[in-house]
């Protein structure tokens, strides 16, 4: 099987399960007990977040959860006043931010352009005095763009709101810009383990806790830490951050491969420029992807995001900028890093050639 849904989840990295392992077994002490198997669980805890912490802006404070989704709910609920976000921003921002709406707060899903982008001077009118929080992702989950963080951070304090970056697709690939409030990610899209995500919380911004309960976290979440899953999210981020240059350096050669060997007859969904190459969403007129997944048997590769794909409807991302419900349809989404080989690119393109081909073929 070759693996090309690196957006959906990463392949977890060696150095990482073996970081875990002593925690799933002879280290399982409580890191809230006083006693010592407890201060060594909690040791372990306090070294994977300044692991984790180290790929955040300076200062501030990171308290784990249990994934970006509850990072991200924490965020939006426990912050106060009208939100802005984008319209193509994660299910976990998007209906977080409707559920909140519905209790009465001002919601605002701004348009973004053909190329996946938000307009600066556009967001500007909408970012106004009376809004709390604005919420925008650094990388996009299915297109892979990467959106103005700083300008919108910026606009935002201007209206005297805060700014939560989902970085679940960036931390640890591009810088996290510095005039961020609140941060969300996640660790099993760095190679770390499912099950525990984290919200970094700028000094001074204070945010109502989502869980209540013993407050084992600083800045309000409650609920007993799994060392094990600490330890292998800290070891995947401290991987992330040694092997920086070498992973970009991989990631441009595949992307380059990738996009010569699809070739024209596939046409790269959101902008060209301004993207991060471990992903390439494209669509072919005529092509139904739903079919090529499931005529592909030896690719994992995927329609649209993970969440989404499973609905049947068009990705709201793909009609956000501007796809037709058949374009939308005929897309699909190859995300790949650190452990694809050049070989698994230049196979995954011969098979999806081919299979688009035959698809096409029987249909005139
Ligand atoms: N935000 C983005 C951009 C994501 O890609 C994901 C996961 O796909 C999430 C949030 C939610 O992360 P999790 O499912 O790990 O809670």
């Amino acid at each position: 099987m070759i693996y090309l849904d690196y957006q959906a989840t990463t392949p977890i990295a060696p150095e990482v399960r073996s970081a875990m392992l002593p925690y799933l077994d002879e280290r399982f002490g409580n890191p809230h007990s006083p006693h010592r198997m407890g201060r060594e669980a909690a040791a372990a805890v306090e070294v994977a977040r300044e692991q984790v912490a180290a790929l955040c802006p300076p200062g501030g404070s990171l308290a784990f959860t249990g994934s970006a989704t509850e990072a991200i709910n924490w965020a939006i609920k426990g912050s106060g006043g009208g939100i802005v976000t984008l319209a193509t921003e994660h299910a976990a921002v998007l209906d977080s931010a409707r559920a909140v709406g519905r209790a009465g707060r001002d919601v605002q899903i701004l348009p973004v352009g053909s190329d996946g982008l938000i307009d600066l001077d556009a967001a500007r009118g909408a970012i106004r005095p009376g809004t709390g929080l604005v919420a925008a992702m650094l990388v996009n989950n299915e297109i892979g763009v990467i959106q103005p963080i700083r300008g919108l951070a910026d606009l935002a304090h201007e209206a005297g709101a805060l700014f939560l970056c989902d970085a679940v697709q960036g931390y640890g690939r591009l810088p996290i810009p510095d005039n961020v409030d609140l941060v969300a990610i996640a660790a099993h899209k760095i190679h770390g383990p499912k099950g525990i995500g984290a919200l970094w919380v700028r000094g001074g911004v204070s945010i109502e806790p989502l869980l209540h309960g013993g407050g084992q976290e600083k800045p309000g979440r409650s609920g007993t830490l799994a060392p094990m899953l600490c330890a292998g999210f800290g070891a995947a981020a401290e991987l992330m951050q040694e092997r920086r240059d070498a992973d970009v350096d991989h990631l441009d050669r595949l992307w380059h491969i990738a996009t010569q060997r699809l070739g024209p007859e596939w046409t790269i969904n959101g902008s060209f420029a301004h993207r991060y190459h471990g992903n390439l969403n494209l669509h072919c007129d005529g092509v139904d992807a739903t079919r090529l997944i499931s005529n592909l048997r030896g690719l994992a590769f995927s329609a649209g995001s993970a969440c989404a794909s499973g609905s049947g409807r068009p990705s709201h991302v793909l009609k956000a900028i501007g796809l037709s419900d058949s374009e939308a349809r005929s897309s699909i989404r190859l995300g790949f890093g650190r452990y694809t080989t050049e070989d698994d690119i230049e196979k995954a393109a011969g098979m999806i050639l081919e299979a688009a081909e035959r698809q096409l073929m029987w249909a005139v």
